[in-house]
């Protein structure tokens, strides 16, 4: 325990930086030139770049040419969703990201049910209502409570219906084997620090017959789709964490058996409940309660002892809300504010594992002291 070695359990926030995307970054970095020059050295950039779209594209079992490189997830989620015609319509389902739900003025949220999976037959009756053309968005993996969304289905319906489908799979990737022909999904966000890449990249995958309006004009790279110079370093990195995610995705199970574990002990220490356990979900994320003590609380008890979690989404500037996702799955306001998020990552160790059960049990006992001082203090 102590602050020299800290027990990183935030990955569902940002993950550690692989060290092939470090080593790619640097040697991209030192790689002088635009690739969109025709000489030598903008060539040498040019490579690095579409080396790069090969292995983002096999990450999601896509064509390269789908590939648009962007500054991260939130703007791959921003294109996705202004970049298609319009659309009368812009169906999400009630747990998506803010980056997702903040980008139109209308939106018509698609509720989901207690375990926070979008409901297909609300869905359905949404589509069948109306003539309009619809945008349907839908999460492939939750962050707070790491659910897996049927995003298959999700697709086959919307185009029954004339819909387009964009899915957000941020969390997804590099987590599970994604096919983004398979899913049928039209758009699909990435975003390289969730993967041990650097921050500030990620990608919009769109489909081949798809015609995207850019949100950045000027330059034609990226095929008019989106214009500026290349990140070259970052999407260097972006690859290089790409690639070794792919080749290390069967080591994710393991970290579900360190998730389950823990789940299983805290369970049998005290009532915690974990949101979303009766459906299919992430292996590395948890989100669980402690019951009686408030979220903020625990984060800096945990924080005291060398462990980093979080409470809720950490993507708002650390202020800590009533969780939007909880609310929709209908939990109690007051349950919701116990919930932390404990997210494993890529280098994640068992004991890492069993560190963050002590703790718990450690924390949990302090709050009964606690809350026993304070019943004590305001009995009659
Ligand atoms: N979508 C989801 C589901 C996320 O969890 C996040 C980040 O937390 C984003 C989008 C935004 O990605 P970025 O941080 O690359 O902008």
């Amino acid at each position: 325990m102590g602050m020299e070695n800290p027990v990183y359990l935030d990955h569902n926030a940002t993950t550690a930086v692989r060290p092939e995307a470090r080593d790619a970054v640097a040697l991209a970095l030192a790689v002088t030139g635009n690739p969109s020059s025709v000489h030598g050295s903008g060539r040498t950039a040019r490579r690095l770049v579409e080396d790069a779209r090969d292995a983002v594209a096999a990450l999601v079992g896509a064509e390269p040419a789908c590939v648009v490189f962007t500054s991260g997830g939130t703007e791959a989620n921003d294109l996705a969703l202004r970049g298609v015609a319009k659309r009368a319509r812009n169906l999400c389902s009630a747990v998506e990201h803010d980056s997702v739900l903040s980008v139109m003025d209308a939106i018509v949220e698609i509720p989901v049910d207690g375990d926070g999976v979008v409901d297909l037959d609300a869905l359905e009756a949404l589509l069948a209502g109306e003539d309009t053309p619809a945008l349907v968005s839908v999460m492939l993996a939750n962050n707070e409570t790491g659910v897996l969304q049927p995003v298959a289905e999700v697709a086959a319906l919307a185009h029954e219906h004339g819909a387009l489908v964009h899915c957000d799979a941020v969390q997804a990737a590099g987590k599970m084997a994604i096919d983004f022909r398979a899913l049928g999904c039209d758009l699909m966000s990435l975003s390289a620090h969730k993967i041990g890449g650097p921050p500030g990249v990620g990608a919009l995958v769109v489909a081949d017959d798809l015609a995207l309006i850019p949100l950045l004009r000027g330059g034609g790279q990226e095929r008019g789709r989106r214009a500026g110079t290349e990140n070259v370093p970052g999407i260097a990195g972006f690859a290089a964490a790409a690639r070794a995610a792919l080749e290390s995705l069967s080591d994710f199970a393991r970290l579900g058996r360190w998730r389950d574990r823990i789940e299983d002990r805290l369970g049998q220490h005290a009532s915690s409940r974990v949101f979303g356990f009766g459906a299919p979900r992430l292996a590395n994320t948890s989100c669980l309660t402690m019951p009686g003590v408030e979220a903020e609380t625990q984060v800096i008890q945990f924080d005291l002892a060398g462990i980093a979690v979080s409470a809720g989404a950490a993507c708002s500037s650390g202020k800590v809300e009533p969780s939007r996702v909880l609310a929709a799955m209908g939990v109690d306001a007051n349950e919701a504010a116990t919930a932390i998020r404990v997210s494993l990552g890529w280098n994640t160790t068992e004991d890492d594992a069993d560190k963050f059960v002590e703790a718990w049990i450690q924390v949990h006992g302090q709050a009964d002291v606690h809350a026993q001082a304070y019943a004590g203090a305001h009995a009659a």
